[in-house]
C-alpha cells in the first residue's frame, strides 16, 4: 500500500515523504527524503496518512514498523491503551 509518511522535528520541521505499507505485518518501507533537519535537530514524531486520511504512528526506535495499539495492564500497573511497536525484534519491545 502506497502511503504518505510525515516526520516532526524538534526545530519545527515537518517533512514529508512516501513509503510502502504492509498492513497485515505493519511493516515500512519509507522512501529517503532529500530534505534533513539541522543536526541538533530531535525526531518529536513520525506517522504515515493511508489513503482513508487515518494517521498511524510509526516506530521512532526502528523507524521501519507502525505503533499497534494494546489494550491491557501497562508497566506502571494501570489499565488502558498502550501502543506497541509491531517489529517483534524492535528495541522498544524489551
Ligand atoms: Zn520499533
Amino acid at each position: 500500500m502506497h502511503v504518505k509518511y510525515t516526520s516532526i522535528w524538534s526545530c519545527g520541521a515537518e517533512i514529508n515523504s512516501t513509503a510502502e505499507y504492509d498492513p497485515i505485518t505493519g511493516e515500512l518501507d519509507v522512501e529517503i527524503s532529500n530534505s534533513m533537519p539541522d543536526d541538533s535537530s530531535i525526531l518529536k514524531r513520525e506517522y504515515i496518512t493511508l489513503p482513508d486520511e487515518e494517521e498511524i504512528e510509526v516506530c521512532t526506535d526502528c523507524h521501519a514498523f507502525t505503533m499497534g495499539v494494546v489494550v491491557g495492564d501497562n508497566a506502571d500497573f494501570s489499565y488502558g491503551q498502550t501502543s506497541v511497536c509491531r517489529n517483534p525484534d524492535c528495541d522498544s519491545n524489551s
